[in-house]
């Protein structure tokens, strides 16, 4: 689960990071009142959405007086924010964060993020900060450091030193560096992060190290020991689909393609979808039922891929371990009366309970193409879907 800039900042001041004086807004007014309340003569009005590459995108902006706070704020408040980490539809923007500009001498890079490879969280920063690292790694991927917390003994004094002294750090500020990396470890594991960045973190003219910005992502399923941080989430920032989906405990991804798949297991779901690619097909998204799923859920299951306007037929691969085919069987056939579908259903069922499975399906009396391997299922669907459409064509050609 990700979480705003703000939210992310109040949370590692909390832990001791730095950071400048900031205050949330909902309306162009209430902007303006921040700033004054902060102080100072120049503010920074920065658009609360989940993404990085606001900067670039609008969606943060310099103001010297009230009335250059609210003008930026009318042009960002319900307006989508596009950057090239939201994809052309945006998200949209509803809070602003106001900010006492600091003056900028130097930018940092610094992230914690779990290494699979180590099984550790490692450290990963650079004096190239303020650049996304995507592109710090393909210009001056010589400039990044990385360094692994070895768990039992934590992230001591001494590792976080050796890291500011690679980075260039000069001597009177390693121990605010220290700190923060401390803080952020701290954090990022009491609150069971996945990730943390803050870039930049940087070096002002006055002499101290600030947070500018911050990012952190949640282990979703570590979110039920940590209601503080659960509270934290907002809608709003997320696929609509995907929102429902996550409050269904289904594993969903919306994709772009007409093929919606139901599917059980991670590895299936991706190999179904392969399969459709390589049937001529797009796949709508990625669903995984997960194992012993009740004919309720595979019916929640079916209404979810339905509400998506794009698919154009449905491909249900069960490959039944831990599942029973009879089950699943029974939850296409309650979803298929209840919703009214006027799109192909492919089934393919194999494994526990198969033959119960088939009968259930062939005895409902319901248009289902039935099919036996991956393969078939995938062209079935595909083929299904195509001619649905040139027959939709057809109709709307003669009439
Ligand atoms: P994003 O990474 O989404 O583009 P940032 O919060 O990193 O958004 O802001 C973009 C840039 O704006 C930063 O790299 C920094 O140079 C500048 N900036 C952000 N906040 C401040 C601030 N409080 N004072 C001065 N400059 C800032
Ligand atoms: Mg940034």
């Amino acid at each position: 689960m990700d979480i705003h800039e703000y939210q992310a900042k109040e949370i590692l001041s909390g832990f001791g990071v730095a950071v400048p004086p900031g205050a949330l807004a909902y309306s162009p007014e209430q902007a303006a009142y921040r700033a004054r309340e902060i102080g100072g003569e120049r503010w920074v009005v920065k658009a609360q959405v989940h993404t990085g590459g606001r900067g670039k995108a609008g969606g943060v902006s310099f103001c010297k007086s009230d009335r250059e706070i609210e003008r930026a704020c009318e042009k960002m408040f319900g307006r989508k924010l596009v950057t090239h980490q939201t994809g052309p539809e945006g998200k949209g923007i509803y809070r602003i964060y106001v900010e006492g500009a600091v003056p900028i001498e130097r930018e940092f890079y610094l992230g914690f993020v779990l290494d699979r490879s180590s099984q550790r969280v490692m450290i990963v920063a650079s004096a190239e900060g303020g650049v996304e690292i995507e592109d710090i790694s393909a210009e001056k991927p010589d400039s990044i450091v990385r360094s692994i917390v070895e768990p039992a003994v934590g992230l001591q004094e001494f590792q976080c030193r050796e890291i500011a002294f690679r980075l260039g750090v000069e001597p009177k500020l390693i121990q605010q560096m220290v700190r923060t990396m401390q803080g952020c470890y701290r954090a990022f594991t009491e609150l069971d992060a996945t990730m943390v960045e803050i870039n930049p973190l940087v070096v002002t003219g006055d002499d101290h190290v600030l947070a500018l910005d911050a990012k952190m992502t949640f282990d979703s399923n570590a979110l039920f020991r940590h209601p503080q941080v659960a509270e934290l989430r907002d809608k709003s920032q997320e696929d609509p689909r995907e929102a429902r989906a996550a409050d269904r405990g289904l594993n969903y991804v919306g994709l772009e393609g007409d093929i919606g798949c139901i599917v059980n297991g991670a590895g299936l779901a991706m190999a179904t979808m392969d399969t459709i690619k390589l049937a001529g097909g797009e796949p709508a998204n990625f669903l995984d039922i997960g194992g012993g799923a009740t004919p309720e859920r595979v019916a929640k299951a079916f209404r979810l891929v339905m509400s998506d306007r794009n698919v154009g037929a449905v491909l249900v691969n069960i490959f039944a371990g831990i599942n029973r085919c009879d089950w699943v069987a029974k939850g296409v056939v309650q979803a298929l009366q209840e919703v009214q579908l006027n799109v192909p259903v492919i089934v393919r069922l194999a494994g526990n309970n198969v033959d119960e499975g088939q009968n259930i399906l062939a005895g409902s009396g319901l248009p289902i193409i039935r099919a036996n391997t991956l393969t078939e299922a995938a062209e079935r669907a595909v083929g299904a879907w195509k001619n649905d459409i040139s027959q939709r064509d057809t109709k709307r050609s003669v009439s």
